[in-house]
């Protein structure tokens, strides 16, 4: 079934819309506005907007790079992981529909791949696993398993596949164990489609 991905721009109109003074405190509501209107871009000059917030954010991120629980002996994967995060977290902050995967499940996707953490898969039944994947989490969890298979994707590949396991994290459930989400084919299609692949 075709996932819901709803605009975020619906809730930024919906707030902005409620904004209504009555006719009679006009003339206050002005006043409040132009001090509304000033203390903002005080804001702007001398301390940090909205903007500047997520690109601190974003550099915070992208300095710590992917926080890797336990070691990953493994070269490729970790050399893939750290491209692929790179790679994924340019594409979230740059492109807006990809952000807008994020906000729909009413999170924020450069939040969700900072609070991730990554292993790799090594027991019996994590290896199980990756015998058809070359990556697993669970639904609204914050640890991504990767198995030995991630580690011979391209740098894109490697990003899309964590942007997929983020949306999980975010709370994106997948068909069959969800019964009305998407499938991992459709979730794959959707991330090409909104995130630039
Ligand atoms: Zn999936």
């Amino acid at each position: 079934m075709a996932p819901k991905i709803s605009s975020s721009t619906d809730s930024i109109d919906r707030r902005t819309s409620t904004r209504v003074f009555p006719r009679r405190g006009l003339s206050a509501s002005r006043l409040i506005i132009a001090a509304l209107t000033c203390a903002l871009s005080v804001g702007n000059v001398f301390g940090a907007g909205p903007q500047d917030n997520k690109r601190a954010a974003l550099r915070d991120v992208r300095k710590r790079g992917p926080v890797v629980v336990g070691k990953i002996p493994n070269y490729k994967v970790n050399q893939c992981l750290s491209a692929g995060f790179r790679n994924a977290l340019r594409r979230i902050h740059h492109i807006p529909s990809c952000q807008d995967l994020f906000a729909a499940l009413d999170a924020n996707g450069i939040e969700v791949l900072g609070n991730t953490t990554y292993s790799l898969a090594k027991s019996d039944f994590e290896k199980q696993v990756c015998s058809d994947s070359n990556a697993f989490t669970t639904i609204g969890g914050s640890k991504v398993w990767l198995c030995g298979a991630f580690g011979w994707l391209s740098e894109q590949d490697a990003a899309k596949v964590l942007i997929h396991e983020a949306l999980h994290g975010a709370g994106l459930g997948e068909y069959p164990g969800d019964p009305n989400g998407p499938t991992a084919a459709e979730i794959d299609e959707m991330v090409k489609k909104h995130c630039g692949f």
